[in-house]
């Protein structure tokens, strides 16, 4: 028997309409680095966000199903774009402008872009790559920059606000299917070409439903949030949109996402949340400790994108008063995977327990682990295996092309359809995930597993180790065993076996390692992760000092 509700498509159509007239009044202000920062309200917003679909249907031809490429920091514009172009029923496709520059020659060429929207200051990454972009028609600058550095391109170049200026106020909204794409975006490709996921106008809505609720960033018009993840991947963690949908004050740090310019923008415009990856955090801890501001103004604080250790837990807490709440998720998940707030009716070490783990998973995301034999484990906190999840905003294919069959590769989508997520972990009985590692970063020494995340949370908790980062390598009798690289903090004199006695007291020894190395820095992926792929990469090729205890 079917209902007899209605049946009305779920769209960014319908976030736009709602933002600009119900929140008219909540605003987005973008940090400009030299005093005032730049304010404009909801309604504002959404205003240049019609102008701005009338412009790219007149100006330049857009049309349903196009992709209107994006390469652009966290400001108003960026909004503006993220909300005119799903609605007018083409694609968003947000560029990630920290890929090496051959991926991201690849992916506007994968996609087919016809236009991109740049800010003036990321003109000299583009310039040099536009000969290769073939399916480039327009450029359109959004702030200022150098646009000599464009003269004799191919595309047509236009600037933002005069290709808004006097157009309409009004917008005929197509009547989308809910299931058609509203914006996509390419995985960092860490091992062969990037993969394009694309998100539909249903995904879009329900995971902004999500990310506002209480379970999972818990946020209204009462509250400013400053996303400093980036919109350029990841859609800034959903944040855009649900903040639109429920009236959430945003900051937008544009370029400036360094600690000294993050943590004034934190003192002076006073947001109530934000989310970063660990890695900005652990920056702005070392900034706010060498130069105190007022950063209390932060209820909560999204962390993940990586593990969090949770030493940097520990001293936001107690240094700074600032509760960070750590969540899973991945560019397949849009990324909402799972938030760590403590069930009711726990606290001290218990609560602590909870809020350490990568959190819970939603009602609409559903998780198996599936173990080294195939079969599903159980949720025992104990047994550890491959998480797999489905729900309305994963993906089930990755996009393959102008034409061509959505691309379903074995390794990343189960034969019944869900998705691996190349994560290994537990899960309790009440539904809490841990993770221990990638499923290509676990350390496999003589049939047992270690997990290259615990040693590094370990090595973090040493007051002199400032970043360390564990991976693989080859041993003889073990098959593989852990290498331990560290950066101490400056004017340390820690030696190694100060740090193996440390670890022997809080791992099972059998886990400590045996070969270690001082390192200046860890080397980062594009986002910001720990890039272990480089620092193999140096072990195999002899470039690490490596001492062996
Ligand atoms: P990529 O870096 O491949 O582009 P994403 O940026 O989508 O992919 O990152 C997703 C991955 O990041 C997850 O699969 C997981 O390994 C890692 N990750 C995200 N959040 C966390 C977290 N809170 N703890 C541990 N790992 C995390």
């Amino acid at each position: 028997m079917l209902s007899t509700m209605q049946d009305v498509p779920l769209t960014v159509t319908r976030i736009l309409e709602h933002g600009t007239v119900v929140h008219g009044r909540s605003r987005v202000t973008t940090w400009t680095g030299d005093g005032e920062p730049h304010r404009r309200s909801f309604r504002e917003v959404g205003l240049r966000a019609v102008r701005l679909a009338n412009a790219l249907r007149d100006g330049l031809g857009v049309s349903e199903g196009d992709r209107v490429a994006t390469l652009m920091w966290n400001n108003a514009e960026h909004m503006e774009a993220y909300l005119a172009i799903p609605s007018m029923g083409s694609v968003l496709h947000t560029l990630n402008l920290r890929l090496p520059a051959d991926q991201l020659v690849w992916i506007v060429n994968h996609a087919a872009d016809r236009v991109v929207l740049v800010n003036g200051s990321l003109l000299p990454l583009l310039a040099p790559l536009l000969p290769r972009m073939e399916p480039l028609e327009h450029i359109v600058v959004v702030g200022p920059g150098d646009r000599g550095l464009l003269a004799g391109c191919r595309p047509a170049v236009h600037d933002y606000e005069e290709l808004l200026a006097g157009r309409p106020a009004t917008y005929p909204w197509p009547e989308l299917d809910e299931r058609s794409a509203a914006a996509m975006c390419y995985t960092s490709g860490t091992t062969g070409d990037p993969k394009g996921v694309v998100y539909s106008h249903r995904s879009v809505y329900l995971h902004s439903m999500q990310v506002g609720s209480a379970e999972s960033m818990g946020l209204t018009d009462h509250d400013t949030s400053l996303p400093v993840v980036p919109m350029f991947h990841v859609n800034a963690w959903g944040l855009p949109h649900a903040a639109f949908m429920s009236g959430v004050n945003l900051l937008m740090p544009d370029r400036f996402l360094q600690p000294a310019p993050l943590a004034e923008m934190i003192e002076s415009e006073r947001p109530t949340h934000a989310a970063a990856v660990p890695t900005i955090w652990q920056g702005l801890l070392a900034e706010l400790t060498a130069k105190p501001r007022d950063v209390s103004s932060l209820k909560r604080v999204t962390i993940g994108g990586s593990a969090c250790p949770p030493a940097l837990m520990k001293a936001f807490d107690e240094q700074l008063g600032v509760q960070l709440c750590h969540a899973w998720g991945m560019t397949e998940t849009s990324p909402l995977g799972t938030v760590a707030l403590p069930p009711a009716g726990v606290d001290g070490e218990e609560e602590w327990a909870y809020r350490i783990t990568q959190g819970r998973f939603p009602a609409s995301v559903e998780a198996r682990l599936i173990g080294p034999d195939g079969a599903v484990m159980p949720w025992d906190s104990e047994s550890a295996g491959e998480l797999e999840v489905r729900g309305p905003w994963i993906a089930g294919a990755y996009y393959g092309g102008a034409g061509a069959e959505p691309l379903r590769p074995e390794d990343k989508f189960s034969p019944d359809g869900w998705l691996r997520t190349g994560d290994v972990g537990v899960i309790s009985p009440d539904g809490y995930l841990t993770l221990t590692d990638r499923a290509k970063d676990v350390i496999k020494s003589g049939g047992e597993w270690i997990s290259s995340v615990e040693l590094e949370n370990e090595l973090m908790a040493h007051p002199d180790v400032a970043e360390a980062a564990v991976v693989a390598v080859p041993d003889e009798r073990w098959g593989e065993r852990p290498l331990a690289t560290v950066v101490l903090v400056e004017g340390s004199t820690t030696g190694y076996a100060e740090l193996r006695d440390f670890l022997a007291t809080r791992i099972a020894r059998w886990q400590v390692p045996e070969r270690w190395a001082i390192i200046p820095t860890v080397p980062k992926t594009s986002v910001g992760k720990f890039d272990k792929k480089v620092i193999r990469k140096s072990y195999a090729d002899g470039e690490l000092d490596v001492t062996k205890l």
